[in-house]
């Protein structure tokens, strides 16, 4: 009986590892950075679309309320938004929003039209005094978002798409800033079958950068469509496979503005924080050519030495590189607070950084299903 009882039960247990499929990973992935949810972020009800259509994931998935009630935490916050005019024309080039220029988040509306005068002494900075505009050319855009508005707008042009010797500015810029954007957490649970008052926690950010005028949006696949289409996924492992103890999901709101989605988690905690076992946060997931890096691996080197040790027995990833402290992401206030945690993200692969080509079809997912058994396999660990 024994060893059939046991090769059953392994036969069973590798099925159940082999439950998440890249296929539908990808296909969340893909929805989450489409045009319907408008980058996740400020306009067109973007993040708020996002967190309905999480809400009903969690419970698809088999997850219950974390506070027993429904999956929401809600929280607000000042944000500088670009909901309508983004015209920019250099002479008589008119610049594409997003591909050739990018507008400083914090920045005031403009309309006028004006001389560029000559550039300073590096010859990438215009100052036009006379309308508060700056604008200054750049290697690479690299958009963010701002929670306040200043009194002057600020243009970032790529080099390559500067005319020569560029003579006249004409734009047209609207901003606007929302006093209290109204944003939420999406919180569930896998309860414990003997130890229900401890938790091990992951955790990904579902926001990202939202949109940029009328016609340009910011899809945030690697960041972080990717962490949370992976969180869903573990999501609907432990649901079907309850461990000993509590296992917790949250998809975090507002990261890009400032980790302020985590901030009130910590701040408002609905599991108290004491009973945090261990978290693991995932944030850009969706490459892994040269494998993973630990942000907080010199913090837990008892932890981090059960990840190398899962990686030299298997062979999951290339590289497991270790980093220390850092406030990158949406374990930092957990870690002020003293929950033990691992930020994690993939290496390698296409490096699109907060620009309009961080697209699914960029997602190479390569060690996507060892990253699973190397998470599935560390807590399991943890609560031997
Ligand atoms: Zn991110």
């Amino acid at each position: 009986m024994r060893p059939l009882l046991l090769s059953l039960f392994s036969f069973f247990y590798t099925l159940q590892l082999h439950a998440q499929d890249l296929p539908a990973t990808r296909a969340v992935a893909g929805k989450l950075s489409s045009e319907t949810f408008w980058g996740r972020g400020y306009v067109r009800q973007g993040m708020e679309k996002a967190a309905i259509y999480l809400s009903a994931e969690f419970r698809n998935c088999g997850l219950q309320p974390l506070d027993g009630n429904d999956f929401t935490q809600e929280f607000g916050f000042p944000v500088n938004t670009f909901p309508g005019a983004m015209h920019v024309r250099i002479d008589n080039k008119t610049l594409v929003p997003g591909k050739d220029f990018i507008v400083f988040p914090a920045s005031a509306s403009l309309k006028a039209e004006s001389p560029l005068g000559a550039p300073d002494s590096t010859g990438n900075v215009y100052a036009i005094q006379a309308h508060r505009l700056m604008v200054s050319l750049r290697d690479k855009l690299t958009w963010a978002v701002s929670r306040e508005q200043t009194n002057y707008t600020g243009l970032e042009i790529l080099k390559t798409a500067m005319p020569q010797q560029p003579a006249t500015i004409e734009l047209d810029i609207e901003s606007r800033l929302i006093a209290d954007f109204r944003a939420a957490n999406i919180c569930g649970i896998v309860k414990g079958t003997s130890r229900p008052d401890s938790l091990l926690l992951f955790t990904a950010h579902y926001d990202h950068l939202g949109g940029m005028g009328k016609d340009t949006y910011f899809p945030g696949a690697n960041d972080n469509a990717s962490g949370t289409a992976m969180l869903l996924d573990l999501a609907r492992f432990y649901a079907r496979n309850p461990q000993r103890y509590s296992v917790g999901f949250i998809c975090f709101a507002a990261e890009e503005a400032g980790l302020l989605g985590s901030r009130y988690y910590t701040e408002n905690p609905i599991f108290p924080l004491s009973k945090v076992r261990f978290l693991i946060n995932l944030d850009m997931v969706g490459t892994g050519e040269k494998g993973i890096a630990v942000v907080n691996a010199t913090l837990h080197p008892r932890e981090f030495a059960i990840l190398q040790q899962l990686n030299d027995q298997n062979n999951y990833l290339p590289e497991i590189r270790q980093r220390g402290k850092s406030a990158n992401s949406d374990h930092y206030f957990f870690s002020e607070k003293g929950v033990p945690a691992f930020f994690i993200y993939t290496q390698g692969g296409p490096e699109a950084y907060h620009d309009i080509n961080d697209r699914p079809a960029n997602l190479t997912f390569t060690v996507y299903e060892n990253l699973f058994r190397l998470f599935t396999g560390f807590y399991r660990q943890l609560m031997n």
